[in-house]
C-alpha cells in the first residue's frame, strides 16, 4: 500500500509550501490532507498532476505579485492560500482519487481528477496572465462593457488564451500518463472541459459571486467583513456564500461535469 508515502510525500510538499509562503498553516493541513488521498490512492501520475497544478499556479501568483499589487485589494486573499483555497481549488480532485479507490479499473475517476485540475489550472492561469493584456478586460455577459482590472467576470483576450494553455498543459499530462488507447481524445476532452469551467468561474464572478463595496475607496471588492484599509465592506450583489473558494469549487465541479458528459458522447 502507498498510502504512507503518500503522507510522507504530502507532509514535504505542505511543509515546502508552509516555508516558502505559498500556503498558511491552515492551507498546509489541508494540502496534507488532499496530497495524502491523492498521492497515497492515485500513486505517482495523480501526484505529477497535482504537483504541476500546484506549482505552476503558486509560481504565477509569485511571479505577479507586484504587477497586481494595485488590484490586490480586487481579491479577497493574498498569494499565501488558506484551507478554504485549497479545498476550493482541489476538493473536487480529492473526490476523484478516493473513487479510483472504489473503480481502479475506470477511466472516469482519472477523467474527472484531471477536468477539475484542469479547471482550477486554467482559471489561475487565466488570472494571473490575463494582466497582461493591454487593454482592459470586458465583461463575460456583456462583452460591449469594458471593466477595471481585477473586475470578477472581466475576461481577455491574454487571459482567456493563457486560460486555454493552462488547461492544456494538464490535458496533454492527463493523456500521456494513463495508459489508454485513446489518449488523444482525454487530452482533447480536459482540455476543453478546463476552459470550459475556467469561463464558468469568470461567468458566476458576472453574476452571483458574492460581491462587497468599501465606502472609503469608493471600490468593489471580494474582501468581507473588513476591507485592507480597515472599513467595514457593504454587500452590494450576488449570494453571500457563495465566496471566491465556493467559485473555484464551482469552477471545477463544471469541468468534471463537461469532461464526463463529452466522454460518454
Ligand atoms: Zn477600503
Amino acid at each position: 500500500m502507498q498510502l504512507p508515502f503518500g503522507f510522507l510525500l504530502a507532509i514535504l510538499i505542505a511543509y515546502i509550501a508552509f516555508r516558502t509562503h505559498s500556503l498558511n498553516k491552515s492551507g498546509a493541513l489541508a494540502a496534507m490532507f488532499t496530497g495524502t488521498i491523492i498521492f497515497g490512492i492515485g500513486g505517482w501520475q495523480w501526484a505529477i498532476l497535482l504537483l504541476t497544478f500546484f506549482i505552476t499556479s503558486s509560481a504565477l501568483s509569485r511571479a505577479f505579485k507586484k504587477r497586481k499589487q494595485g488590484l490586490d485589494e480586487k481579491f479577497s486573499k493574498g498569494h499565501e492560500r488558506d484551507s478554504g483555497q485549497v479545498f476550493g481549488n482541489g476538493g473536487i480532485a480529492t473526490i476523484f482519487a478516493a473513487l479510483h479507490f472504489f473503480f481502479p479499473n475506470e477511466l472516469w475517476p482519472w477523467l474527472g481528477f484531471a477536468a477539475a485540475l484542469a479547471a482550477v489550472n486554467a482559471d489561475t492561469w487565466g488570472t494571473e496572465l490575463g494582466v497582461l493584456n493591454p487593454n482592459p478586460p470586458r465583461m463575460i455577459t456583456n462583452l460591449t462593457k469594458v471593466v477595471e482590472k481585477g473586475t470578477s467576470g472581466g475576461i481577455s483576450l491574454i487571459g482567456t488564451l493563457a486560460s486555454l494553455a493552462g488547461a492544456a498543459l494538464i490535458g496533454i499530462l492527463a493523456a500521456f500518463l494513463y495508459p489508454a488507447t485513446d489518449s488523444i481524445s482525454i487530452g482533447i476532452i480536459v482540455t476543453l472541459a478546463g476552459l470550459a469551467g475556467a469561463l464558468f468561474d469568470s461567468f458566476l464572478g458576472a453574476t452571483v459571486q458574492a460581491m462587497y463595496y468599501c465606502p472609503t475607496d469608493k471600490k468593489e471588492t471580494e474582501k468581507y467583513p473588513i476591507h485592507t484599509c480597515g472599513t467595514p465592506t457593504v454587500h452590494i450583489r450576488g449570494w453571500k456564500w457563495l465566496d471566491n473558494d465556493w467559485v473555484n469549487f464551482s469552477c471545477g465541479t463544471f469541468g468534471v461535469v463537461m469532461a464526463l458528459i463529452t466522454s460518454v458522447l
